[in-house]
Parts: structure tokens; C-alpha cells; sequence
């Protein structure tokens, strides 16, 4: 891939913030591309995370917070196991997610929508109530009808059911107020 570095970008500021926040050296990268290689999501991305993390070191911000690839990331840890130089890759994914929500850039997928809906569902009832996460992720998305010709098929299987269960979710709702705190405090 051909990179165009804008001589006017700031080359540390961005790298050295996320470095700070992810608490991991990007400098010691050099580019073996191991961290892509066990991506399972890699196939989905814009951008591999051995490029995010080039972006990150060049400081190339706008690279980062505009990709998809940071919204696709699923915190599985595989990069940073794998990574030989011990940076932490999917810290630098969430780093980069946790920066582009604070400067309101609008994710390039619809991931956001399934996360809030997801969330939602998790906060209200403490754990996953199918049929609200996917009625609220194609309300936010927008796409109204996806996957709900697959509904009556789930239900016939019994694999979803039309009532939630609900655990515990006072306690779930104190670790959802615990984490906007720390949000709020960063
Ligand atoms: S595995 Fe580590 S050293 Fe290799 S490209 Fe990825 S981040 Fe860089
Ligand atoms: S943590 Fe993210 S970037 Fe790393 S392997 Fe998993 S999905 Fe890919």
C-alpha cells in the first residue's frame, strides 16, 4: 500500500496520545505483520491492524479514526499474543475506537448500532434479549427488514425466545454507571 505523508500532519502528537491511552510502544513495531496474519476480522477491514499501527507510528490520525477497522476490531487478543515485539495492537484498537467516539467521528459501519443496541439490552435486562438487539439495530441502522425473515425459522427452532429473562441487572447497571464514570474521567 502507498502511503502519502502529509508533511504538515503531526507526527507525535497523535502516536505519543495513543500510546499513552492504549499504555503500549507502537515504535517498537517493525513490521512483520504476524498481528494481521492471526486477525480473524482482517478480512472485514479497511485498513490491517500491522497498517493501523504504521498509521499510529507515522501519526497519521485520520487514517485511524476514520477506518473501519477499529470499529470491527473485537478485543480478541489474538494480535497482541502473536505480536513478537509486545505491543498491544488491540489496545491500540480500542484507543483509537475510545478517541474517534470522544471526537464524534461517525463510524464508517454500522457497528455502533449493534453495540448500543447490544448494550442496551444488557443494561435492561442484564443479559441479551435477541429479539431487542436486532429490532434495535435495524431501527438505528436503518435497514428496517434485515435478517427478520430469519425470525419466524429462529423461533420455530426455539432459538430465540419472544420474552426476556432478566439476572440480576441492578448489578449489571452499577458496572455500566462505574464505566461512564471513568469514561467521563479520562
Ligand atoms: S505483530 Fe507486532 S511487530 Fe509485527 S506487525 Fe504486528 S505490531 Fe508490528
Ligand atoms: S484484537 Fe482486534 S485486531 Fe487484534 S486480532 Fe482480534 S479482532 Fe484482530
Amino acid at each position: 500500500m502507498q502511503i502519502n505523508i502529509n508533511k504538515d500532519v503531526n507526527l507525535l502528537e497523535f502516536g505519543e496520545k495513543l500510546q499513552e491511552l492504549a499504555e503500549t510502544d507502537v515504535k517498537k513495531c517493525y513490521q512483520c505483520g504476524k498481528c494481521t496474519a492471526g486477525c480473524p476480522l482482517n478480512y472485514l477491514m479497511d485498513i490491517s491492524p500491522s497498517q493501523v499501527i504504521r498509521f499510529c507510528q507515522l501519526g497519521m490520525k485520520e487514517k485511524v479514526l476514520n477506518s473501519r477497522s477499529i470499529w470491527y476490531c473485537v478485543f480478541c487478543d489474538t494480535c497482541s499474543t502473536r505480536c513478537p515485539q509486545g505491543v498491544d495492537i488491540k489496545g491500540v484498537m480500542d484507543a483509537s475506537r475510545r478517541t474517534a467516539v470522544r471526537q464524534k467521528i461517525k463510524p464508517k459501519a454500522d457497528i455502533r448500532a449493534l453495540e448500543k443496541s447490544f448494550a442496551g439490552s444488557i443494561y435492561s435486562f442484564g443479559r441479551v434479549f435477541e429479539p431487542g438487539v436486532v429490532g434495535g439495530f435495524n431501527l438505528r441502522s436503518g435497514k428496517l427488514l434485515h435478517d427478520v425473515f430469519l425470525f419466524p425459522l429462529l423461533l420455530l427452532k426455539r432459538k430465540i425466545c419472544l420474552i426476556p429473562h432478566w439476572v440480576r441487572s441492578s448489578e449489571v447497571r452499577g458496572v455500566f454507571k462505574r464505566a461512564r464514570r471513568k469514561e467521563r474521567g479520562l
